[in-house]
């Protein structure tokens, strides 16, 4: 094919995207002087990547498959608005190789490479078959075209266990099983290949030795249209969860340069096989000696970010001057490495409850300021919400510094000063995970998260005298700066209203830990707090954010948001989530909204547990959801009476929609 016909300069890039990768595409677009347009499905008409192109096109319904997986309405946006050149992002369309003929059959550039690159280079097995070919090192196994049980699993006892059965079409760690002897083989292949089935629509299966607790190294490539090809270093995958990446770093902190630079040769090798253009990542997996191809995605991949900081490129730049028809302005001699960067994928998901995806409304997006080697690439802000129709990614956090160790530093003070609230995101997660000491000691392996999950999601520690203290403060701070202005605040009520009171109490609660009381003291003369025996001195410097606590003589800063009663702090001691128990009774009434039973997410009435009338201890089940393929068990907020179950068996339910209404007793 004439590569002078796919690749020429343009003005107006559409972006077949949405989220986070959308709105970094337009930011780099932008600076290049490009007019961009965005797509959005009916469910995404406010989102942030929707504002921030210079037009936008309505795709269709929230459904991916009507809108942004609907290539003809795509084309059909891209002509309506005069774009003339296409930018798949990662995921949906990516690496799709019908779409990239359709982009050229329309007329218009594909920032990416041929369909035929991504034909030959999209299925696994066709790509091992390559890579074989080109002499670079696979993993052991079978990736021929005959599928029969016999030659499954006479590929399997050659290989040995235990083995991985992988769909060929595959991608985000679906349709792969760890098998780990020749009984468990069959039933292996069936699900994996009823599953490859339904999400790719293809259930052609490979076999590969399965590494025991290996490390997960891949190498960014990038080629131009003049034959030019380079390697960007590589990046360690290794944190992840089910096969999917959580913490990404560059360069690899177990490779030394003779070892970086063999895979990095390994690399260009398997690209200049099908004289790749576009960017490009080579994945290996690692058992500690040697690095064995897996796969090659033909995309510009969700951790772009570390390879971006260590090496200075803007790789959207690049992938846009390829799709002009430019010659790389780089040779390989000419690209550095400095420092070290780190990325955390920010989820809109509940550690503590099996990683279940958590939709709603943002009502608190504070991200710490992007300096000091901070990046942040997110897709959402305040006020957004977050549906349950897409990957619930919300953001990356990207550290650069000099170092390894200072990186990690960077990238969790980040995390720490991050506040995120209306839905429940990872934060804490990933907060307690890169600074785990083997993280620090980069003494991991894919499995790592799976075995540490308990501790890493461990909830917080209990808050100590400084934390009440600061929550005291914090109502105290709030409530004077709505005196001075807000009319309408909820603290109004029962406020800061010194004239003729000499002492005000306090409780929190941290979940359903003990309740724990402060008094304030205060009229003539210093005000005190009073926990217990001890009685404190202390004083309040409002600021951004926060306030600056001093407490018998030391001040340190504290972070603080109130949100109705809930209180979020951030200490010395790191994050605490309080409630404030509502001296006035003011309790009951909220929590019959926050107790509500209700369907988190839109689901399926799959159980019910408890007949109306029937007397619930509180934290009886009453109904079980099947919500994203996962169950949940929706229980008594308090004891009382079932009054009324408003589903049955096999309803599908919305997300918000009242189930069962429990009459509390004893009141
Ligand atoms: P890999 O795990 O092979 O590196 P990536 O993590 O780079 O793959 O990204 C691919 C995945 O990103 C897709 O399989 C999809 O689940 C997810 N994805 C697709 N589009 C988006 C989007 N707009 N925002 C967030 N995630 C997305
Ligand atoms: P996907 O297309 O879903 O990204 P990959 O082939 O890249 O599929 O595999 C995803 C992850 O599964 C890898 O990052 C690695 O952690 C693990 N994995 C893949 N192949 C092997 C293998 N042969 N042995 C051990 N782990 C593997
Ligand atoms: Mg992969």
């Amino acid at each position: 094919m004439d590569r002078t016909k796919l690749y020429r300069r343009f003005r107006t890039l559409l972006i077949a995207n949405r989220g986070e990768i959308a709105c970094r595409l337009i930011r780099t677009a932008r600076a290049m002087g490009l007019r961009t347009v965005a797509v959005y499905s009916e469910a995404d008409r406010d989102a942030m990547h929707v504002a921030l192109a210079d037009e936008a096109v309505l795709l269709g319904p929230a459904r991916a498959r009507d809108s942004y997986l609907n290539v003809e309405r795509l084309i059909e946006a891209a002509k309506k608005t005069g774009a003339e050149a296409v930018h798949p992002g990662y995921g949906f369309l990516s690496e799709n190789a019908e779409f990239a003929q359709a982009c050229y059959d329309a007329g218009l550039v594909f920032v990416g490479p041929t369909a035929g690159m991504m034909t030959a280079m999209g299925s696994k097995s066709g790509s091992k078959a390559l890579m074989e070919k080109a002499g670079v090192p696979l993993v052991p196994g079978y990736h021929g075209d005959a599928q029969d049980d016999a030659t499954l699993a006479k590929a399997a006892e050659k290989v040995g266990f235990p083995i991985l059965v992988k769909a060929s079409a595959g991608g985000g760690g679906r349709g792969m099983r760890i098998v780990r002897s020749a009984d468990e083989l069959g039933p292996a292949i069936v699900s994996a290949k009823r599953e490859a089935k339904a999400a790719f629509g293809d259930d052609r299966m490979l076999i590969e030795k399965y590494v025991d607790n290996p490390r997960h190294i891949e190498v960014q490539i990038i080629g131009d249209s003049h034959g030019n090809l380079l390697s960007l270093f590589e990046r360690e995958c290794t944190l992840q969860r089910r096969h999917q990446k959580v913490i990404e770093e560059a360069p690899s902190p177990t490779l030394s340069p003779a070892q970086r630079e063999t895979v990095c040769a390994a690399a260009r090798k398997a690209a200049g096989a099908v004289n790749y253009v576009g960017a490009g990542t080579i994945e290996f997996v690692s058992d500690g000696k040697d690095v064995f191809f897996i796969e090659m995605n033909t995309r510009l991949q969700v951790e772009h970010p570390v390879t971006e900081l260590i090496t200075g490129i803007d790789l959207v730049e690049w992938q846009l001057r390829v799709a002009f028809g430019e010659a790389l302005p780089l040779k390989q001699d000419e690209i550095r490495l400095n420092g070290h960067a780190v990325e955390a994928r920010v989820y809109a998901e509940n550690p503590t409850k099996n990683f279940m995806p958590s939709v709603g409304r943002i009502s608190t997006w504070r991200l710490p300021a992007e300096t000091g080697g901070l990046r942040i690439d997110a897709g959402y802000r305040e006020g957004d919400s977050v549906s349950p129709y897409y990957d619930a990614m919300l953001a990356k956090m990207i550290a650069w510094a000099p170092t390894r160790d200072v990186a990690i530093d960077r990238l969790n003070r980040g995390l720490e000063e991050s506040d995120v609230r209306g839905i429940v995101t990872n934060i804490p997660f990933l907060s307690a995970l890169i600074t785990h000491p083997k993280v620090r000691a980069n003494a991991i392996d894919t499995g790592f998260i799976e075995r540490e999950l308990a501790v890493l999601t461990s909830t917080a520690s209990a808050p100590g005298e400084l934390e009440l203290c600061a929550a005291v403060a914090a109502v105290i701070n709030e409530e004077r700066q709505a005196a001075q202005g807000g009319a309408h605040s909820p603290w109004q009520t029962f406020g800061w209203q010194p004239v003729g009171r000499r002492q005000r109490s306090f409780v929190f609660r941290v979940g359903h830990g003990p309740e724990q009381k402060v008094t304030l003291n205060y009229g003539s003369g210093p005000s005190t707090l009073v926990i217990g025996e001890r009685e404190l001195a202390f004083t309040i410097a409002p600021k951004d954010g926060g306030f600056d606590l001093t407490l018998d003589g030391v001040k340190s800063s504290v972070a603080a948001v109130i949100d109705g009663h809930e209180l979020y702090l951030r200490t010395r001691n790191g994050r605490f989530d309080l409630h404030w128990v509502d001296p006035f009774g003011g309790e009951t009434e909220e929590q019959t909204g926050a107790d509500k039973i209700a369907a988190p997410l839109p689901g399926t009435v799959v159980a019910v547990l408890a007949e109306e009338g029937a007397k619930l201890e509180k934290g009886a089940p009453i109904l079980t959801l099947e919500v994203m393929k996962m169950e949940q068990t929706l229980r008594a907020p308090y004891a009382g009476v079932l009054k009324l179950i408003k589903c049955k068996v096999g309803d599908i339910v919305q997300e918000g929609v009242e189930l069962a209404v429990v009459e509390p007793s004893g009141e």
